[in-house]
């Protein structure tokens, strides 16, 4: 039987086979070295992780949540959460701004796509961030799950900001 190769090519690769549990080789697979099982061919692509945030604006305040975990716990975010598989981010976005704000929000629009490079390999967050404008349908502004604190802000009493994507959202507003 093959012996797993000392090096793995990413942090985040597997030693065994999740399928059958059999040690991984790592081999050049479509151009790039990657943990191929010897035993059923299974191979480890690393994928990008996928987050959706929601930017809504009401009478020029931004609707932000304050983080109550990391990366960036205590400081301010739009409502955001990652893409669950088989899910389409529309409805990610849509469900997080409810489980988040207790808001129920329509999407309006796209404002950006965003790449964010962890800061280090194996980093939490999502390499890949879809901003979604939205608007405001019904429901009651309350914080819950993972948000501390909700609340809609002007661009002159702002608070502590996280994300490059939050920081341009908040540019936007300005330029609105
Ligand atoms: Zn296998």
């Amino acid at each position: 039987m093959p012996q797993p190769t000392a090096v793995n090519p990413a942090p985040d690769s597997y030693v065994y086979c999740p399928r059958c549990a059999t040690p991984l080789v790592t081999q050049p697979v479509m151009d790039k070295p990657r943990r191929v099982c010897p035993a059923c061919r299974f191979v480890h692509f690393t994928d990008p992780k996928v987050g959706v945030g929601v930017m809504v604006v009401v009478d020029g305040r931004i609707l932000l949540v304050r983080r109550a975990m990391n990366p960036e716990k205590g400081k301010w975010s739009i409502p955001a959460g990652f893409v669950d598989s088989g899910e389409d981010p529309k409805e990610t976005a849509v469900r997080e701004a409810a489980e988040e704000t207790g808001l129920r929000v329509t999407i309006s629009g796209l404002v950006d796509v965003y790449f964010n490079p962890p800061a280090e390999p194996g980093a939490p967050g999502a390499s890949i961030f879809i901003l979604y404008k939205a608007e405001w349908v019904d429901g009651i502004l309350r914080a819950g799950d993972d948000a501390a604190a909700a609340a809609f802000f002007g661009p002159d009493e702002l608070p502590e900001l996280a994300f490059a994507s939050t920081k341009d959202a908040i540019q936007r507003l300005r330029l609105m």
